[in-house]
Formats: C-alpha cells, sequence, structure tokens
C-alpha cells in the first residue's frame, strides 16, 4: 500500500512514513494509490462485531507491512479501552428515520479521540522499535489539541507543542489542554484565530531546516491516519442499520473536512452511503463553494460551534484531487491560487464530481440554539451545538433512507451554549469532575513564526 500527495511532486511512501510525516514536503496531503475495498459479505459479516475487531477489518488494507495483524490488534484494543462506552460509537434513534452516532465517549469528549488515541498507539509502537525521537506540533481549534495532548501525554519518544487561538477555545477545552502535568506536554496560546494556528504549522512544515531538526511530525486531521481511524465508525453505524442491503445517509458537522472525507473513504471502499451531507455553521465556505463553485475565505466569525469556526479547510484538498481526476499539478495550482488571491474557482466537471458525493446546509446562530431546545424537546437529547447543527441540516435532506447524524462533542464540553439555549447545564462525567480544580500551564505567543520555532527548539533541545 502506497500514499501519493495530493499535489504530485512528493516522494510516495509507505503507511508509516505517511503517518510519521503528516504534510507532504510538497505542501500536499498524502492519500492512498488506490482505495482498497470490502465485498458486499466482507460488509455484511461485520454487523455485530465489537467495535475493535470492525476497526481491525476496515483498517487492515492500508496499513502495508506497518504492523503485524496480531501487533494491529493489540494497539487497537489500547486506543478504545479508555472510552467510557462499551459500544465505543453508540447508535441512539432520535425520530423514526434519524439517528445519532455518539462519537463523544473519548477521554477528551470529542470524536477526535476515535483517531488520536490509535495514532498514539501506533506512534508509539513505530517509534519504539525505532528509536527515534519526534516533534509532534498542532494546530486546533479545541477539540484536536485536547485529544492529542491525551493521546501523547507521557509519552517517552515524543514532545507535543499546541497552538490553540487565544480565548477563542471553551474553558473547558482550553483547560483539558492546560492542565495535564507531564513535561513533554506544552499547550501554546497564539494572538489570532484558528486559520492562524494552522497557517503556523503548514509554515513549520515548510522550512525544511526546522522541520528535520526537530524531526517534526503532524497530528492534524491532515495526517491520513487520523482519518483512517475515522473510517471505521461508518461502517460500524452503518451496518447496524442494515447496510449493506440498503443505503444509509449521513450528515456530519464539518470544518476541516476530516471527519466526513473518511465519509467518503467508506463510500469509496464499498460502503453504501446514499447522501454525504456537509453541516457547516456561519462560517460556510464549504456550503458556498458547493453551491456557487467559488471557494472564497472570508475571515472567520466566532461562533458557538467553535470547532468549526474553520474558512481554509484542508482535508478539501483530498476531495479536490479526486474530482480533479487526481490532477497533482491542477491541485498545487489551486492552492497557489488560494494563498495568494484568498480563492479559487472550482472546474465545472470537478464540480459536477463533488456534487455528485457531497450535498451541504449551513446552519444560523439562532438556527443552533434552536436545534438544540427542539431536539431536547422532540428526542429528550441534549445536543452539544456542533451535534446541534448537523441534525439541523440532517432534517433538511431526510429521505427514504436512515439518516445518521454525527454527534462529535459532548454538551459538557460546551456548557455556556447548551445552558444558554435550553437553562440546563450539562454536567462533566465524573471522571473529569476535578477539571477546574487543577493548575494551569500555558505559555502565550503572538503569531511570529521565527519566536514559535525558537521555543520549540529550546525546549526540545533539538
Ligand atoms: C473537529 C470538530 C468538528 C469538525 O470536524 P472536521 O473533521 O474538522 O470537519 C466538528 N465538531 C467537533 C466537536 C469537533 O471537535
Amino acid at each position: 500500500m502506497h500514499y501519493v500527495s495530493t499535489r504530485g511532486s512528493a516522494p510516495v511512501l509507505t503507511f508509516e512514513q505517511a503517518m510519521l510525516t503528516g504534510l507532504a514536503r510538497d505542501g500536499g496531503l498524502y492519500v492512498p494509490e488506490t482505495v482498497p475495498t470490502l465485498t458486499s459479505e466482507e460488509i455484511a459479516a461485520l454487523a455485530g462485531l465489537p467495535y475493535e475487531e470492525i476497526a481491525f477489518r476496515v483498517m487492515r488494507p492500508f496499513i502495508g507491512e506497518t504492523f503485524t495483524d496480531d501487533e494491529f490488534k493489540v494497539l487497537i484494543a489500547k486506543a478504545y479501552e479508555g472510552f467510557g462506552h462499551d459500544a465505543r460509537a453508540p447508535l441512539k434513534q432520535l425520530a423514526p428515520n434519524h439517528f445519532l452516532l455518539e462519537l463523544f465517549h473519548g477521554p477528551t469528549l470529542a470524536f477526535k479521540d476515535f483517531a488520536m488515541q490509535l495514532i498514539g498507539q501506533l506512534f508509539q509502537a513505530a517509534l519504539g522499535r525505532s528509536g527515534d525521537r519526534v516533534t509532534i506540533v498542532g494546530a486546533t481549534s479545541g477539540d484536536t489539541g485536547s485529544a492529542a495532548i491525551e493521546a501523547f501525554r507521557g509519552l517517552k519518544n515524543v514532545d507535543v507543542f499546541i497552538l490553540y487561538p487565544h480565548g477563542r477555545v471553551s474553558e473547558v477545552q482550553r483547560r483539558q489542554m492546560t492542565t495535564p502535568a507531564d513535561s513533554n506536554v506544552h499547550a501554546l496560546a497564539v494572538d489570532g484565530d484558528f486559520d492562524t494556528c494552522q497557517g503556523l504549522l503548514k509554515d513549520m512544515f515548510n522550512d525544511f531546516e526546522f522541520r528535520d531538526r526537530v524531526k517534526l511530525a503532524g497530528v492534524n486531521s491532515i495526517n491520513w491516519a487520523r482519518v483512517l481511524a475515522q473510517v471505521v465508525y461508518y461502517f460500524s453505524a452503518a451496518v447496524s442499520l442494515g447496510a449493506p442491503h440498503r443505503q444509509i445517509d449521513f450528515t456530519v458537522p464539518t470544518g476541516n473536512f476530516g471527519d466526513i472525507f473518511a465519509g467518503y473513504i467508506a463510500k469509496k471502499m464499498g460502503l453504501p452511503i446514499g447522501q454525504l451531507v456537509i453541516a457547516t455553521n456561519q462560517n460556510d465556505i464549504l456550503h458556498r463553494c458547493l453551491t456557487s463553485g467559488s471557494y472564497q475565505t472570508e475571515g472567520v466569525t466566532p461562533s458557538i460551534s467553535p470547532s468549526m469556526d474553520i474558512q481554509v479547510s484542508s482535508n478539501f484538498e483530498r476531495a479536490l484531487f479526486d474530482a480533479y481526476g487526481r490532477d497533482g499539478a491542477a491541485v498545487a495550482q489551486l492552492m497557489d491560487e488560494l494563498k495568494t488571491a484568498g480563492k479559487f474557482d472550482v472546474s465545472q466537471g470537478a464540480l459536477e464530481a463533488l456534487r455528485e458525493t457531497f450535498a451541504s446546509g449551513r446552519v444560523s446562530e439562532e438556527g443552533t440554539s434552536e436545534s438544540i431546545r427542539h431536539t431536547l424537546a422532540h428526542s429528550a437529547e441534549l445536543l452539544c451545538p456542533h451535534s446541534a447543527v448537523g441534525t439541523a441540516v440532517a432534517e433538511q435532506h431526510l429521505g427514504a433512507n436512515p439518516m445518521v447524524t454525527l454527534a462529535t462533542a459532548h454538551p459538557a464540553k460546551f456548557p455556556a451554549a447548551v445552558e444558554a439555549a435550553t437553562g440546563i447545564h450539562p454536567a462533566l462525567p465524573p471522571r473529569m469532575a476535578d477539571l477546574f480544580d487543577r493548575p494551569e500551564r500555558v505559555t502565550r505567543m503572538t503569531g511570529d513564526l521565527k519566536a514559535i520555532e525558537a521555543l520549540i527548539l529550546e525546549r526540545t533541545g533539538a
């Protein structure tokens, strides 16, 4: 199994190399050279299996020789043992043909744990074998950072630096990043928004001298291994509802396009997914792009669903790569235009290809609050604001197939928005009840690349 860059001019890598590398050296993202498929019988046989077994069968064809079957099974088991629910990704019914896939039972209460807990295990196993040490730098709108810190804290061969936008994450998110006491964990509060943080991260990857010196590794959803881990729950949910014998629709609260791209991969693997619906908040660049064909950044407006407050949606590049017939040069040109002009136009052919797979919808701030209230009143479920964006858009797309909306975070991670909408203060699970008593440790930074690189060099001694 080989991995190629979406911009066509970086080295072809193995799974292990692609996982440890993150961003390709030509600025692109790694994707599998070909997507393996499961037969109808193989998909049918997943029904009723434990989540870990489904994870093994779905991911195994992608990892090549990186781990033996037995090693891989052990790593998967360790990744999910800390989850607070035996089903790992339980499915709940909201309405006659509408279901909620709860992805928030991991250690930091957001779906990011599914990928990050696994990546932590895979990194540790691969680095333990080679004896290498890496520096992980991540940019976060809140949930990736806490999930990464939880997955990598205390590991021997890894330092982890997380850049988050100062003042723009929820208090629970911030405390999950700033309270772990492990000395290999470094939370950096950056002046700016998520796109500032993500831009700094990309610039570090493009500074080859720095990149090689600290052995930079990325765990943002640009990392293929993260996307892969998220493919699994599309299968587990769909077979519970009757796939492969019927089609299932999914609606995904979307920011950086990683989660929904995993659904696209599941579909390419043979899972009969009908509609794949992108749900955005008022930061709706993806919805506008699919509607008009023009991908144009407008600056981020902070919302009550902050993990989706993104304008430059990195993983969309992976979808564009396929929509342009895997023409890396064409993708590289679009990304150049985006960098210089802040926009690009999708060709008619590529737009048609995207619309064949993806539908989309957008929800305002008031619409999000209304959706939280409505779901509580009609289905007795208290949703986080991101999941509420999802259910609101899903309701506009209900058809003959069962619809599954991904619930991406626990309501207690965003208590202010939930309380404002319903008057109910969602409680943290007991295992985190002391979060507000633990001391915080954070370094405030401006958005100056060189200053951040200097800090990383100093702290790692590289
Ligand atoms: C990260 C995140 C999203 C967006 O997921 P993408 O993969 O970036 O599209 C949505 N909701 C929550 C709670 C998140 O943490």
